[in-house]
């Protein structure tokens, strides 16, 4: 049976009345699969909330919305569970789970596809992929469109077709007062704007509509590299010089024990470049080989592959502990290249990490007011994270970030909001600049008046 809007669930937190109401599944303390439930993608996060819905339709996520509204019980969104601050966990509350969502419709001639949040990066890369279309996500396919979408999304292809938002043509959302609202350029372009790059604040989005983008065909895939101040700014010129179709992420990081590198190489510091040339095969050849001439590689795993190859098979029951500070920065010269190389080199670490992604191209042509994602002409995405073990050497660890992070600070201070971590409201801010905070915080008020969805990178309503 489905709730509708007429059949409050004003009893709280009845799990009977919740399985009756709901046709989603309905997981309590005690269940067997509620430790299963209960854990996201991040370790060390260890919350218990007072119950998980695996939401089944739009009618569910009216009714968990509402449940969470007469009960004050804290309510968490996930989508795909990769949340660096544990957002989508919540400790007493209530998680709304899109996960069993996965309903996608795609029209092939019309190139759009519209998809259930429940799904990850890959589900969808995968099913628009077998029609030779794609949407740009992320690095990695775990990744629930929920989450990368709503904070804009930076990947393997943000040089040739932009952000994840780009591709938003409209969204299903569930606001605060439990309205399902279908939102784009002409309805609601006000929460249409805010939900391109302003995260989970909002309300939340049970579908979106992508516009598809043909790439029946790409070069990519891994280049190893070893790491020096040379290679590593080098790698970073070669990546900003290069044509729009081609998309680096180079993770300077101590190579792992990968059984097509040679073990002596194991540990040292290489870049570990992920590459996606996405356009015609042969030409991507010519355009990555000043990479490939950098320094005789480690590895060269570039080849032409559908795009979907990009993301490989991830273990579910990895967990990392990690601490970890995004930034944005403008250049990587030599001097910049040996400060990152003298932190790498200085930590002990078993897997540390500077992660640096050339950005401009499809990106950079979009106003940086046309969506809430404000950092358009920011020119190097980074990403610093050390993994720990235990709370001592969190401590270490994040000392490390932190001196690390403070030392490669140039102009830009902005952030992107789905890399932050538990940082407090200045980051936040730091995500949406200037106007951009004060335009959410007005849209927020309308929609989200007492701030129902706050267990996020959160906006607070403007008074
Ligand atoms: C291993 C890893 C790799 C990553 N790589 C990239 C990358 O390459 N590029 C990039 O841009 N980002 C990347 N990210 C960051 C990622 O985009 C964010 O963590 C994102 O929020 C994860 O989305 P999710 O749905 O999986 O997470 P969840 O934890 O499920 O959701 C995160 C938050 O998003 C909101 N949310 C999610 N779904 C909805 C919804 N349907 N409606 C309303 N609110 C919702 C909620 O506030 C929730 O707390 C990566 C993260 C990890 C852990």
């Amino acid at each position: 049976m489905s709730t509708t809007d007429s059949t409050a669930l004003t009893a709280p937190l009845s799990m009977s009345r919740l399985r009756a109401d709901l046709t989603g599944r309905v997981i309590a303390p005690g269940d067997d699969d509620y430790d299963q439930a209960r854990t996201v993608v991040y370790g060390g996060i260890d919350r218990r909330p007072a119950v998980i819905v695996k939401v089944a339709d739009i009618d569910d996520v009216a009714a968990v919305v509402r449940l969470a509204r007469e009960t004050g019980l804290e309510l968490a969104i996930r989508s795909g569970g990769h949340s660096n601050a544990g957002h989508s966990v919540s400790e007493g509350g209530i998680v709304l789970d899109l996960s069993d969502m996965k309903g996608i419709d795609i029209d092939v001639d019309g190139r759009t596809a519209w998809c259930e949040t429940g799904m990850t990066a890959l589900d969808v890369t995968n099913a628009v992929g077998a029609h030779g279309l794609a949407v740009a996500f992320g690095d990695t396919g775990s990744v629930g469109i929920g989450g990368i979408t709503l904070g804009g999304g930076v990947g393997y292809l943000v040089r040739k077709f932009g952000l994840t938002i780009d591709a938003l043509l409209a969204a299903d959302v569930v606001t605060a007062d439990g309205e399902r609202l279908e939102v784009d350029a002409e309805h609601h372009p006000d929460l249409f704007w805010a939900i391109r790059g302003g995260g989970g604040n909002f309300g939340v989005a049970t579908r979106f509509k992508y516009r598809l983008h043909e790439l029946p065909e790409t070069l990519g895939g891994l280049l190893i590299l070893p790491a020096n101040a040379e290679t590593v700014a080098g790698f970073i010129a070669a990546a900003e010089a290069a044509p729009d179709e081609l998309s680096t992420i180079a993770n300077v990081m101590p190579c792992p024990p990968l059984p097509f590198v040679p073990a002596e190489h194991h540990g040292e510091l290489v870049i570990f470049g992920l590459i996606t040339y996405g356009g015609d095969p042969a030409a991507g050849e010519r355009v990555v080989a000043p990479l490939r001439a950098l320094a005789e590689p480690l590895a060269d795993l570039l080849v032409a592959q559908p795009y979907a190859a990009m993301y490989p098979p991830e273990d579910p029951d990895y967990h990392p502990t990690a601490v970890a500070r995004t930034m944005f920065i403008d250049r990587v010269d030599g001097d910049v290249a040996a400060q990152i190389m003298g932190w790498l080199e200085k930590s002990d670490a078993s897997m540390r990490v500077t992660q640096l992604r050339v950005l401009g191209g499809a990106m950079a042509r979009v106003p940086d007011d046309a969506t809430a994602f404000a950092h358009r002409s920011s020119r190097i995405m980074v990403n610093v994270a050390a993994f720990y073990e235990g709370p001592d050497d969190k401590a270490v660890r994040k000392a490390w970030v932190d001196g690390f992070s403070a030392d490669l600070e140039q102009e830009d201070t902005g952030a992107y909001v789905n890399f932050l971590s538990d940082e407090g409201e200045e980051r936040v801010r730091a995500a949406y600049p200037g106007e951009t905070w004060d335009r959410l915080a007005a849209i927020k008020a309308r929609y989200d008046p007492t701030n129902l969805f706050r267990l996020n990178q959160n906006i607070p309503p403007a008074r």
